[in-house]
């Protein structure tokens, strides 16, 4: 009886652990094949600068268009590509789409803004990274001013001197380098001082709950800040409100990204409607 018990609790973690399993390697292969048949898209959510109301520039943003699912946000999927590698293939699509894109965009008379693209530690392992960057520029005639990387701490928190290496061979193709979700690792202030980097994104965790928590509003202006000080650009991400926008803009933030300026959106949706409103934190103009 016992026994029997014993084997049947077995199986079922047996059972449970072959399952997921299962659906990752499934899940695996079905975004492989996706990459294949071009199932991945790019949306593109604009930035602001705080002063001017002027456009300065977009954030490449992936999404996966299931045939079966529809539109898949890519929290549900980038994991897992990073997990197995295929972030490799997929990063390289996404910044030889982003750059193709914007030199189009600035082909066609948007004006000199900003593409940022995001990147996974996977891509930053592989040796030749800064030539694979360059081969891409190169490929679609992007100037290199115009590309923003978007880096994490995590990803820049290596021993001794290879973060600052890394980073230095980016920054000599001509780009700017950025640290996304900002505040959320352990960078601290000495090793930032040393890294080559141009801007600082305010982490959305910081942003969501200005007015209502003071240590987040105290977080915020910090960060803000030590940007400033260090000569650093500093923009707010997911920002929703007049008053988060009014509350950054006194502690002399940069730049925004947020729903409340913009969502990420089609590159048709995009061009059509920053064309007509590229001015869009001046009163009196309907927001996207
Ligand atoms: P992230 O780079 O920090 O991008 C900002 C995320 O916040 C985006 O989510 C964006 O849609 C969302 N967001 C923008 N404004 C607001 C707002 O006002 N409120 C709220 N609540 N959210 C806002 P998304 O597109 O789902 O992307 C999630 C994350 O997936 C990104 O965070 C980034 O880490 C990753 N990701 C997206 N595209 C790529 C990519 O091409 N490569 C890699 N490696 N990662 C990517
Ligand atoms: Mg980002
Ligand atoms: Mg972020
Ligand atoms: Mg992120």
């Amino acid at each position: 009886q016992a026994k029997e018990q014993g084997r049947n609790t077995y199986r079922f973690y047996t059972s449970t652990l072959t399952i997921a399993a299962n659906e990752r390697l499934e899940l695996d292969a079905r975004l492989r094949r996706a990459l294949i048949n071009e199932e991945f898209i790019l949306h593109y959510q604009p930035q602001f600068d705080s002063l001017t109301g002027m456009l300065i520039g977009c954030e490449a943003l992936v999404r996966w268009h299931s045939p079966e699912h529809g539109l898949i946000a890519p929290d549900r999927f980038i994991p897992l590509a990073e997990e197995t590698g295929l972030i490799v293939q997929l990063g390289d699509w996404v910044l030889q789409t982003a750059c193709a894109q914007h030199k189009l965009w600035l082909d066609n008379g948007l004006p000199d803004i900003m593409i940022a693209v995001n990147l996974s530690a996977r891509q930053l392992q592989q040796q030749d990274f800064a030539e694979r960057v360059a081969a891409i520029l190169d490929a679609t005639g992007l100037p290199a001013e115009r590309l923003t990387l978007e880096l994490t701490e995590s990803m820049i928190m290596l021993p001794g001197e290879q973060a600052i290496e890394l980073l230095r061979e980016l920054k000599a193709l001509g780009l700017k380098l950025s640290i996304d979700d900002f505040g959320t690792g352990y960078s601290s202030l000495a090793y930032l001082k040393r890294l080559p980097i141009d801007e600082l994104k305010i982490d959305q965790g910081f942003v969501r709950d200005i007015p209502q928590d003071r240590n987040d509003m105290e977080i915020a202006a910090t960060i803000i800040a030590m940007a400033r000080n260090l000569n650093l650009k500093v923009i707010a991400e997911g920002v929703e409100t007049d008053q988060q926008m009014e509350f950054l803009t006194l502690q002399g933030c940069h730049g925004y990204q947020g729903y409340l300026l913009g969502h990420p959106l089609t590159p048709e949706a995009f061009i059509e409607q920053l064309l007509h409103a590229p001015n869009r934190l001046r009163p009196g103009i309907a927001r996207l």
